[in-house]
């Protein structure tokens, strides 16, 4: 049996993702604190604090060489919300990860779909590994809208009318399509983040390009926002370090 009103029955369609940083223990003296003990030994947050060139030129160092370690200890969770296909492709990125995602076993899953905006490049040209996206057509984009809602339509009303004759969830949910918005909780590291984004964003300087879909894309580019405003120091050394994860 059904257990969603009536009205919220109908498709919803978005075409943009939703991230919010919803928890995190993550600063530039997280990383301080750990590379430090190497010559140090315990150190005070004041001490950590006292010279902020010196600081900044460890961090630095940290990055160019690839002494990644110092850069793990700290966490951000991010509430996520966006199509299926996206959760595919992020969850392959499994090191100093965690996710926990909304089940399709255990609730209704609602009918939120993706739709592309007029600015998603609609059209790949060129052969595997060397390859543009450029604009589409309008006539492209019209069926692109027109194709998507009626098979998200289609394929909603089929999984609504299996619930309505007995069938379970987790059955019934087979006809759904990747399009359809799911949420998780994703937990990370500056480490693990700064992978995932030299793999997952497209930038200018990036020493290693990447052709990342544009819907994780949006995904990275929002965590990036985020994490820059915590550990500036931290983001502007990946930066400078060609976004190569240390
Ligand atoms: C543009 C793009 C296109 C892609 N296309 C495809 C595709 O067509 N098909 C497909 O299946 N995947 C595809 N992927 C996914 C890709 O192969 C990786 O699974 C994904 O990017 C996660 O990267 P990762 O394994 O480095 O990350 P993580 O799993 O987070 O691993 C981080 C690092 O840990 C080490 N590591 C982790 N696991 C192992 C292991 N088992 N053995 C040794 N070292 C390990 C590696 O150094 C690795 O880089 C694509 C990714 C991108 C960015």
């Amino acid at each position: 049996m059904t257990d969603t009103p009536a009205d919220d029955l109908k498709p919803s369609f978005r075409s943009d993702v939703t991230v919010e940083l919803v928890k995190h223990t993550a600063s530039d003296a997280d990383v301080l604190f750990a590379a430090r003990v190497s010559t140090l030994g315990e150190q005070s947050l004041d001490e950590l604090q006292k010279d902020p060139e010196r600081s900044k030129g460890l961090i630095n160092y940290l990055m160019r060489d690839r002494h990644g370690s110092p850069f793990e200890h700290n966490s951000m969770t991010f509430f996520v919300s966006a199509p299926i296909f996206v959760f595919r492709e992020f969850m392959r990125h499994r090191v100093g990860w965690s996710y926990n995602e909304e089940s399709g076993r255990y609730r209704e899953l609602q009918p939120v779909f993706y739709v592309p905006d007029a600015d998603r490049k609609l059209v790949q040209e060129g052969r595997p590994g060397k390859y543009v996206f450029v604009e589409g057509t309008k006539e492209q984009q019209t069926l692109v809208g027109r194709a998507m809602e009626d098979s998200y339509r289609q394929s909603y009303e089929a999984y609504q009318e299996m619930l309505a004759a007995g069938v379970a969830r987790e059955v019934a949910r087979s006809v759904l399509p990747v399009g359809l918005y799911s949420s998780m909780y994703a937990t990370c590291n500056a480490r693990s983040l700064m992978h995932f984004l030299g793999l997952r964003t497209q930038h200018e300087l990036a020493k290693v390009p990447s052709f990342p879909q544009r819907e994780i894309e949006m995904v990275g580019e929002k965590m990036e926002a985020e994490w820059a405003r915590l550990m500036p120091l931290t983001y502007a050394a990946f930066n400078a370090n060609g976004r190569v994860a240390p």
